[in-house]
């Protein structure tokens, strides 16, 4: 891997070749953008350029020994930090702290990466900003993170902020049919439903995810043809780790979104994200008030926040189908139903 085979973030793989070439690295930086855009990588080769024996043009070589360490993750200079367990700790940093008071052992520099930085527990973060006021020279200390706001602000401040893009569908669909071998028109699917994250797209091609997704839409698309049984046996089915309940609320709100994008343009061609289900969204569209698909769009983010506590998972799921029945075969209409009581204390109330 070298920056010539990074997809997209051209801005700021320019500005990084810039810097390289006039000499003018920071000791930090600070990559930010959602999952899957990149970050990662960049900041790996950023590590082998700076290390590299024979780079040209602000790029590695991806054949000398150096390099071919760092893509098997056994340099000796070059640090990954993630999370252990639900926090990066205290002691990760101090040990990084102790790594960072001798000379690096093979490579001009030693290069850190700090992965997902906002989950730094607090005191892990102080001591990090320690570490980053008074960095050792021919160190270079890379966070990622997804946004600036979970992070301290005096940490932010100390590095060289370099926001990643969302890459674009043309950038994912390209990249798919190159690399996977699939149709164009498969590659548009995902792209559109990978919302500019390439790790995202590459995990839908598991056709499992895939099949994951039509179902649940499916089940929403004829909900206002089902009976209460229907619903209830649905909710039976709908089983997963807490991680695939959230993509599972993902895609509903994907969904919600492409009802309401119908709704405003009607008659117009509209982006849908779900494109290959577009006429199940556009009779679905029809039948629901916008006002009805903004209060079910709050009951879905008020239940997504609430599965990060320990509720009661049927219950919770069993009353985002019962209200998007009720509301989607009208019941609801000369009174909307009242979403907001289904607040996170409420899903407290109801925890098994
Ligand atoms: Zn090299």
């Amino acid at each position: 891997m070298s920056f010539s085979e990074i997809i997209g973030q051209t801005r700021i793989i320019r500005l990084l070749r810039r810097a390289l070439a006039q000499d003018l690295l920071p000791h930090a930086f600070l990559f930010t953008g959602v999952e899957g855009v990149g970050k990662k990588f960049t900041a790996l080769t950023l590590a082998k350029v700076v290390n590299c024996h024979h780079g040209a043009n602000g790029d590695s070589c991806d054949q000398c020994i150096s390099c071919r360490k760092i893509a098997r993750g056994n340099h000796p200079d070059i640090d990954l930090i993630e999370r252990d367990g639900p926090f990066i700790k205290i002691e990760q940093i101090r040990a990084l702290k102790h790594r960072m008071r001798f000379k690096p052992l093979e490579g001009r520099y030693r290069v850190t990466t700090i992965i997902n930085s906002q989950h730094l527990k607090a005191e892990a973060a102080n001591a990090l900003l320690k570490v980053l006021e008074e960095p050792p020279a021919d160190n270079l200390i890379i966070l990622t993170a997804t946004e600036t706001r979970a992070l301290l602000p005096t940490i932010v401040s100390r590095c060289l902020h370099l926001p990643f893009q969302p890459l674009s569908m043309a950038e994912i669909s390209a990249y798919l049919c190159k690399t996977h071998s699939i149709s164009p028109e498969r590659a548009e699917v995902i792209a559109r439903l990978a919302d500019g994250s390439l790790s995202r797209a590459v995990a839908l091609l598991d056709g499992k995810k895939l099949s994951r997704r039509n179902w649940i839409l499916e089940t929403v698309a004829e909900i206002h043809k089902s009976r209460i049984s229907d619903l209830l046996a649905a909710t039976d089915r709908w089983k997963g780790d807490n991680l695939d309940l959230q993509q599972d609320l993902e895609w509903l709100k994907t969904w919600i979104r492409d009802l309401l994008v119908q709704k405003m343009e009607a008659t117009a061609r509209v982006d849908l994200l779900n494109s290959d289900l577009d006429n199940k969204i556009k009779a679905m569209a029809s039948q629901m008030s916008s006002h009805q698909l903004w209060q079910f769009f709050d009951l879905v983010c008020a239940i997504q926040r609430a599965m990060g506590y320990n509720v009661n998972k049927r219950l919770s799921l069993e009353t985002l189908l019962l209200s998007l029945h009720t509301q989607a075969r009208g019941l609801g209409k000369e009174k909307d139903v009242d979403f907001s009581v289904f607040t996170r204390e409420r899903f407290f109330e109801i925890r098994s």
